[in-house]
């Protein structure tokens, strides 16, 4: 946990989210600023920077996710028709928050530009 990271404050309760999923170690919640009509933010509620930051010991966790993914996309009801997951790393990936999230964009027909 880190004390003053935006999404560790969602993750331990101190900030409010629109909660989609939840478990011990991951939590999904709707984008504040939705780039599509489903724009859902999957992070494991340990701190962990971005995907260069990923440890070994985060495999299963980073994996998990995943299957959080999985979950959030039915719960959202974009499974059928397809969705995109990203994870935006560093200064040209345009990450502004830097605590590991992937986005999950569905619900309309998605561009490569998005
Ligand atoms: O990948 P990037 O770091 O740019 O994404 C951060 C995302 O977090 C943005 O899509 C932004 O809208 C979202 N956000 C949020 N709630 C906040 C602050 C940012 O959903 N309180």
């Amino acid at each position: 946990m880190s004390a003053d990271c935006l999404f560790c404050q969602i993750a331990d309760g101190r900030l409010p989210a629109r909660k989609v999923y939840e478990d011990d170690r991951v939590l999904a919640f709707h984008d504040i600023n939705p780039i599509a009509p489903v724009h859902i933010l999957l992070i494991p509620k340990k701190h962990i920077a971005s995907l260069l930051e990923i440890a070994p010991e985060d495999k299963e966790l980073v994996g998990h996710i995943h299957m959080c993914a999985q979950k959030a996309a039915q719960v959202a009801g974009v499974e059928q028709d397809g969705f995109r997951v990203v994870t935006n790393i560093g200064k040209n990936g345009q990450q502004t928050v830097f605590h590991l999230h992937y986005h999950l964009i569905g619900g309309r027909q998605l561009r490569w530009d998005m």
